[in-house]
């Protein structure tokens, strides 16, 4: 089992790394301070908790997942991956 191990963990370290190139491009791109209390989008309540780690925040959880996949394959999600791959 410790080949399998050790390709999901490769695996699994690439997903992590796109998930938080992702976020912090969307973060970048959120203006700071000005939390909605309801979704841009969808008009559901934001949660307080959301409001506050995400300063700026705009949409609420599903719409946000829904633009951060945009986000990722605009980006070029293999080309980036196996750059990464290659450096590490
Ligand atoms: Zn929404």
């Amino acid at each position: 089992m410790a080949g399998g191990f050790a390709k999901d963990g490769a695996v699994q370290d690439q997903i992590d790394a796109t998930i938080e190139d992702a976020v912090a491009r969307t973060r970048a791109q959120l203006p700071s301070g000005e939390s909605l209390t309801n979704c841009e989008e969808c008009d559901a309540p934001i949660p307080g908790g959301r409001r506050e780690a995400i300063p700026g925040v705009r949409l609420c959880v599903a719409c946000q997942a829904e633009h951060d996949k945009q986000a990722v394959n605009l980006s070029g999600y293999n080309r980036r991956g196996s750059k990464d791959s290659q450096l590490r």
